[in-house]
């Protein structure tokens, strides 16, 4: 089919929100506020020629571990992972992100590992290298970027989509 569903995850603060809205309206905002529940936006992409329609899924106040249910994960093709390069924690809890991925998402599904808010290299808490082992020992592709300065956002979408539309 040529439409995409793409999830968003990771904990809380790192900039799940403001990455989406980055991609899909190209802004940054200081100060989101809290969605409720789940959200989600389109966004076309062309992806070997074809206009692919990539639906992407963001989460709110389930950003603990086991609270995210079922049916968000149904269908997904792809997920991207994020965490905040100036939150060592953050960092600590995506092997449980991908584990929870692991149990929930479709087997055949794609996942990228997203370093987010390099703009903040003076706060920076996980190096670059550290980001690059977990990602190498998780077996998934790591990309690091900034919802800020856009740096690396259309990129890893494009990279996400690409993958989950070969399967
Ligand atoms: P979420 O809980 O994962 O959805 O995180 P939000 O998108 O709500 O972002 C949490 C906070 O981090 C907000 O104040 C954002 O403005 C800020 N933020 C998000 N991405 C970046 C970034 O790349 N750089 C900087 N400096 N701040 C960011
Ligand atoms: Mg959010």
């Amino acid at each position: 089919s040529n439409a995409l569903k793409l999830l968003l995850i990771g904990s809380g603060k790192v900039g799940k929100s403001t990455i989406l809205l980055r991609f899909c309206q190209g802004v940054f905002f200081e100060s989101i506020g809290a969605t409720v529940g789940v959200d989600f936006r389109f966004s076309d992409m062309k992806i070997n020629n074809e206009t692919v329609k990539l639906q992407i899924w963001d989460t709110a106040g389930q950003e603990r571990f086991r609270t995210i249910t079922g049916s968000y994960y149904r269908n997904a093709d792809g997920v991207l992972v994020v965490y905040d390069i100036t939150d060592e924690e953050t960092f600590e809890q995506v092997e449980e992100w991908v584990k929870e991925i692991k149990k929930n998402a479709p087997p055949n599904s794609v996942v990228l590992l997203f370093a987010n808010k390099t703009d903040l290299e003076e706060e920076r808490e996980v190096s670059t290298e550290k980001g690059k082992d977990l990602a190498e020992s998780l077996d998934l592709p790591f990309m690091e970027g900034s919802a800020k300065s856009g740096v690396n956002i259309q990129e890893a979408f494009r990279q996400l989509a690409e993958q989950a539309y070969q399967v």
